[in-house]
């Protein structure tokens, strides 16, 4: 069984996550998708359970996906769900920078595999932060999310 971590903030989740999602799922047998969030970010678990529940809809259906929400290390989360890959996506080279330090970062202190995927083309534009910015002013945000 060949399982991964898809770990992110996925505030919110966007089609350039299912993207990546749907691609990992050809490599892996099971992927579960990691909200990660701050403890010491207070009054924050509401919005994690909706955000875990609206991910698990887009996925409604297919048993090889799961969600939750966790805090502290990835690798830890990782290592809880017997994961021995963590999965993610790369959309420009300030990407790359900050991805590959974690990456050595996470092979440093434990034995799972960092894997990267391109973000498509015609999907890398799309960040969380950026819908986010759209939505708060009022912009119609639904063609970057998924149904
Ligand atoms: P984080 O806060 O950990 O960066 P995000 O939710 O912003 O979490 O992103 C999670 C992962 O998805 C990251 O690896 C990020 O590079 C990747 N990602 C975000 N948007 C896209 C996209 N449009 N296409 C491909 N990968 C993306």
């Amino acid at each position: 069984m060949r399982i991964a971590v898809f770990p992110g903030s996925f505030d919110p989740f966007t089609i350039g996550h299912k993207d990546i999602a749907d691609r990992a799922l050809r490599m892996f047998d099971i992927l579960i998708i990691g909200i990660g969030y701050n403890i010491n970010k207070p009054g924050i678990s509401g919005i994690l359970e909706d955000r875990v529940k609206a991910i698990e809809k887009v996925f409604e259906g297919n048993d090889r996906i799961k969600v939750e929400a966790y805090s502290g290390l990835t690798v830890d989360f990782a290592k809880r769900h017997g994961a021995e890959f963590i999965v993610r996506g790369l959309r420009e080279v300030k990407d790359f920078e900050y991805e590959r330090n974690l990456a050595d970062t996470n092979a440093a202190i434990s034995d799972i595999e960092t894997v990267f995927l391109t973000a498509r083309p015609d999907l890398g534009f799309i960040s969380s932060s950026m819908v986010r910015e759209l939505k708060a002013n009022g912009y119609d945000t639904s063609r970057f999310l998924p149904n």
